[in-house]
């Protein structure tokens, strides 16, 4: 998760245990505008075989349908699947076994699957850095489904909802922008995964191009500091979102909090 960072570095800032692992989160987000309940990546999912998910050593949480449910939402009430990327982790659970057992279906079968095209077209390719992560059963069954909506470029998706594009992680990574009260939230995605992830050198080993990465980043902290936009992060389990400030070094968080302190 931290590239070429050395974990004398890393584990002072984002602890781990004897193994190297460390616990990540996969927080996905509702936001409801203008009558679309829209759903912002679906976590893995559960298709794949205990040998597959023995290896990413799940545990806790509340799952998606469950966390879900506890929010008040079926998967029939949601809309729209926005997907920042086709990696396992982030759509996997868009696609589940269909009923009788035989094929796939779309977990929530009302929406419209959001995926850049940029990202669909070099998901479907594959290509041998990224096989692992592009898997058949998570993303031929949204394309035959009729329901994917391929996003064309930056800008506004819904009202209040606009799109970043980048590339360094995987080409199409979605990143939104998203009006809440009066503030701007950015869903930083696996571009900043975690708070840790803030200094524009410490990038995870997944991006395919680490300098395109920190130019991304570069300009989404800048744009983020000088709107003083709220953070919020996918993967990380200790801090769910923060502020910015400009630091000696560069650009670092401010304030950490929960989303729901969010006023
Ligand atoms: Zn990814």
């Amino acid at each position: 998760m931290f590239g070429v960072v050395p974990k004398v570095l890393w584990s002072r800032v984002y602890s781990s245990e004897e193994n190297n692992l460390i616990d990540l989160t996969l927080r996905s987000m509702v936001v409801e505008i203008d009558g679309h309940v829209i759903l912002i990546d679906t976590g893995w999912g559960d298709k794949q075989d205990e040998k597959f998910f023995r290896h990413v050593n799940l545990h806790g949480g509340e799952g998606l349908i469950g966390g879900l449910k506890n929010r008040g939402y079926t998967p029939e009430d949601i809309t729209d699947v926005f997907l920042t990327h086709l990696h396992a982790d982030h759509c996997g659970g868009c696609v589940k076994r269909a009923a009788g057992g035989k094929g796939y279906e779309l977990t929530f079968p009302r929406a419209t699957c959001h995926v850049s095209r940029a990202q669909w077209e070099w998901a479907i390719k594959n290509n041998l850095r990224e096989e692992d992560s592009f898997l058949e059963e998570n993303i031929l069954p949204i394309g035959k489904s009729g329901h994917l909506n391929l996003v064309e470029g930056e800008g506004e998706l819904f009202p209040g909802f606009s799109v970043i594009l980048c590339y360094g992680h995987t080409p199409g990574l979605m990143i939104p922008l998203i009006k809440y009260k009066d503030k701007t939230l950015v869903y930083t995605g696996d571009l900043i995964p975690t708070a840790a992830h803030i200094p524009l050198i410490w990038n995870m080993s997944y991006d395919i191009e680490s300098l395109k990465t920190i130019e991304e980043k570069q300009r989404l902290l800048n744009e983020a500091l000088t709107g003083g936009y709220i953070l919020v992060f996918q993967h990380d389990e200790h801090i769910e979102c923060c502020t910015l400030e400009m630091a000696p070094k560069g650009i670092r968080s401010k304030e950490k909090f929960e989303f729901k302190n969010i006023s």
